[in-house]
């Protein structure tokens, strides 16, 4: 695979300020534990084996900088519920409450987290929506209310007039608020746990692993500057990248997505759409558009997921994405001026078929955490810690709810997955086209 390159676009990481002390692998080193990526999952199994184990040598490398994949480029929910069509039996039932208990644990970690290290992460706890303009998809989000209600979730459904008052846009007619929905800022809380990396874990940046083998009890890493690190034990955090690594390569595929932020709108401009409180709004229908208002009133649009080249995003390609934002803006803010986004983006996030996640020891001393899809910000810190434990031949009752969630399931060779997967994408595509 090609290096991966981030593009210098995104307001979240913008935001932050520059970091110094950068470092790349520059010589070969023998470690303990290396943990491969620094998003949340790696950042946060660093963390957890760097608390478990102060004598030994912890290595964390990224191919880029820290935080700077998805992790500090996505939409900023820290998730409670998300939504999928009908809950008829006792056994989808089942299901999603074992789907949504590991989002509360993935909360639960995010909050720990945020209090320990008084974390400025603009947390808020504004809850969210799930919005269409679709009339019909009220049976929809009715079906999803049981399936609330159920599991005992305070939600609200809301109409046009109602959803217009919170959101300032006439644009949907149909939602469902969820209160346990919290907003936040990614990069602050990408940057804050690179900030509160132990002493004893090493952070290597700009530092691509090439390949990696295993040879009795040391697994060697090749860098692509020529370097070496063995290791006594592995962790793979590399979400969308596990494929490219030889790892679980039947199992998860990437998908780009890029989103767009605005400037902050004037008063006069956040007058004319009723001065709203912040929000996020998720759509209804997979394709539709991820639409958040933050606190200090910049609207971020998501409305693009495709099969691209994982490794980089083109500044042209970028562009015509960026177009499909400013619509979905247009469409529900039409009073604003046309050219207030100020930045777009792609990310790469890793999908499996059932959306099942992956947490396994796939060989001895060789373990793998990832593919959260929309949800990686709770629980990839949750798997992160999970998985660090877990190789600490350690257990906790999270792993055991982790590991009672269904396995992912397998996923056919290429072309026939990158066919499949486009295609369905279009399907899904065509269902929302009113939604992006
Ligand atoms: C636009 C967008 C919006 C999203 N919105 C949300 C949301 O609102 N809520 C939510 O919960 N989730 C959301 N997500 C998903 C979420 O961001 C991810 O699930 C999460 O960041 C995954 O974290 P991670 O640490 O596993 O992976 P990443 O953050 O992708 O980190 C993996 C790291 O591995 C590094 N790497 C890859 N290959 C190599 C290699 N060969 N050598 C060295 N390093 C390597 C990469 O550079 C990267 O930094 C969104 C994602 C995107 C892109």
């Amino acid at each position: 695979m090609e290096k991966i390159v981030n593009d210098n676009n995104c307001s979240w990481i913008n935001d932050l300020p520059q970091r110094n002390k950068i470092q790349s692998i520059d010589k070969d080193i023998n470690c303990d534990y290396l943990v491969v990526g620094a998003g949340y999952t790696g950042l946060s199994a660093a963390r957890k084996l760097g608390q478990l184990h102060p004598d030994q040598k912890i290595i964390l490398v990224d191919a880029q900088m820290a935080g700077e994949g998805a992790s500090g480029r996505n939409s900023g929910y820290l998730v409670d519920t998300t939504l999928n069509d009908g809950f008829t039996s006792n056994k989808e039932l089942e299901n999603y409450k074992k789907k949504a208990d590991i989002y509360e644990l993935g909360i639960k970690v995010i909050r720990k987290f945020v209090k320990e290290y008084q974390v400025d992460c603009d947390w808020s706890e504004s809850g969210k929506y799930f919005a269409s303009s679709k009339k019909e998809d009220i049976r929809t989000l009715k079906n999803f209310s049981e399936t609330l209600s159920k599991l005992d979730y305070e939600h609200m459904i809301l109409d046009q007039k109602e959803l217009t008052k919170k959101l300032g846009t006439s644009f949907y007619n149909t939602g469902l608020y969820t209160k346990g929905g919290i907003l936040l800022h990614p990069g602050k809380l990408a940057r804050a746990m690179i900030d509160a990396l132990p002493s004893n874990v090493l952070l290597f940046e700009n530092s691509f692993l090439n390949k990696w083998e295993k040879d009795n009890n040391t697994i060697s890493c090749y860098f692509k500057n020529g370097y070496i690190i063995k290791t006594k034990k592995i962790i793979f955090a590399t979400n969308a990248f596990l494929k490219s690594l030889g790892v679980k390569s039947n199992y998860n595929f990437p998908i780009t997505l890029t989103a767009s932020m605005t400037r902050s709108l004037t008063d006069q401009e956040f007058k004319s759409i009723g001065e709203p409180k912040q929000w996020g709004v998720l759509p209804v229908r997979p394709m539709g558009a991820t639409i958040r208002m933050t606190k200090d009133r910049r609207i971020l649009i998501r409305n693009t997921a495709e099969v691209h080249n994982p490794s980089k995003m083109s500044q042209t390609d970028l562009e015509k994405r960026s177009l499909k934002q400013k619509e979905g803006i247009k469409k529900r803010f039409p009073q604003l001026a046309d050219d207030i986004i100020q930045s777009s983006w792609s990310g790469i996030v890793s999908r499996t078929r059932n959306s099942s996640q992956i947490f396994e020891k796939i060989d001895k001393n060789i373990f793998v955490a990832g593919c959260y899809n929309g949800s990686g910000i709770g629980v990839g810190t949750l798997f992160g810690e999970q998985i660090a434990i877990k190789a600490s031949g350690e257990n906790s009752n999270e792993i055991s709810t982790i590991e009672s969630k269904k396995k992912p399931t397998w996923l056919p060779p290429e072309p026939f997955l990158s066919t499949g997967v486009q295609l369905r994408l279009i399907y899904e595509r065509i269902r929302a086209r009113s939604e992006i």
